[in-house]
């Protein structure tokens, strides 16, 4: 009988979660709709001033896009194409897309030095990630603030690697900081979990932080939430470092610039 009660939970509980993303998805389809409605209105009125309408229209469908695109990503269950990744390099290519993603109101701070060790990873996953956080960054910063990027060579030693449950080793740390509103200890206990979401209907989907820890799962690493409620927010990834082909590494990064758990 335990097992049916639990087994009903699991239904009610997937009916809750479909019946959210059924309800995300219609409104965005919504606004795709009205403004190609109102669009299509003034055209026949011989009015062809509808830019308005289509950069909403624009809006709605590139936000559904986005609905749909985090799903697949969250369904998916191994690495597309693991490949060996400089950290740096990569973060240099998005800093123009994560500036765009930002606004104007909050500022971005990188700090990748050279000799970060490489990790091995699927790099579209790890590009998805960071705007991910980059994403609830800026939501936790309406009145603008700063975003930092930090990377840093990382060895989680044993004491840590315990309490943490990760192997102990040579990690790569990816830390993305912001100065926002911070989450309670409740949220962060809930962050990772698909679908939680403390945003309103339409604007979170519950997805952003569960697809970072699957990918970090998925890449053998680890991740960490610190916040304080005021004060701001800073998610540590780390990631094993990659010994495969890479060139062996001469130059190691000033103790003071490494960072660790
Ligand atoms: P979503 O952003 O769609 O709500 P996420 O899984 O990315 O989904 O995040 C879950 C929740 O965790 C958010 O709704 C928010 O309450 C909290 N959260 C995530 N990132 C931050 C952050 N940088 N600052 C404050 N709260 C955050």
């Amino acid at each position: 009988a335990e097992s049916q009660v639990r087994q009903l939970q699991k239904m009610e509980a997937v009916g809750q979660l479909t019946g959210g993303i059924a309800h995300d998805f219609n409104n965005m389809l919504a606004i795709v709709i009205g403004g190609l409605d109102l669009m299509e209105r003034k055209l026949q009125r011989g009015d062809t001033d509808v830019s308005r309408y289509l950069v909403s229209a624009m809006d709605g469908a590139t936000r559904a896009a986005a609905l749909t695109q985090r799903l697949l990503a969250f369904s998916r269950q191994s690495p597309l194409d693991p490949e060996p990744i400089d950290l740096g390099a990569l973060i240099a290519g998005l800093t123009e897309m994560l500036e765009r993603t930002l606004g104007e109101r909050v500022r971005l701070k990188t700090s990748l030095g050279g000799g970060l060790w490489q990790v091995h990873a699927d790099s579209n996953q790890l590009e998805s990630v960071i705007v991910n956080l980059a994403v609830n960054a800026r939501d936790a910063m309406p009145d603008g603030g700063r975003l930092t990027v930090e990377g840093g060579n990382a060895h989680l030693d044993e004491a840590y690697a315990r309490a943490e449950d990760v192997p102990e080793g040579q990690y790569v740390l990816l830390a993305i900081t912001d100065t926002g509103i911070g989450m309670s200890p409740d949220v962060v206990a809930k962050a990772f979990d698909p679908f939680f979401t403390t945003k309103t209907v339409g604007k979170g989907t519950g997805l952003g932080l569960s697809q970072v820890f699957g990918f970090v799962r998925q890449s053998g690493g680890h991740v960490k939430i610190l916040s304080e409620p005021g004060r701001g927010t800073t998610v540590k990834i780390f990631l094993p470092r990659y010994l495969g082909d890479a060139p062996v590494i001469t130059r190691q990064r000033a103790s003071g610039q490494v960072l660790d758990g």
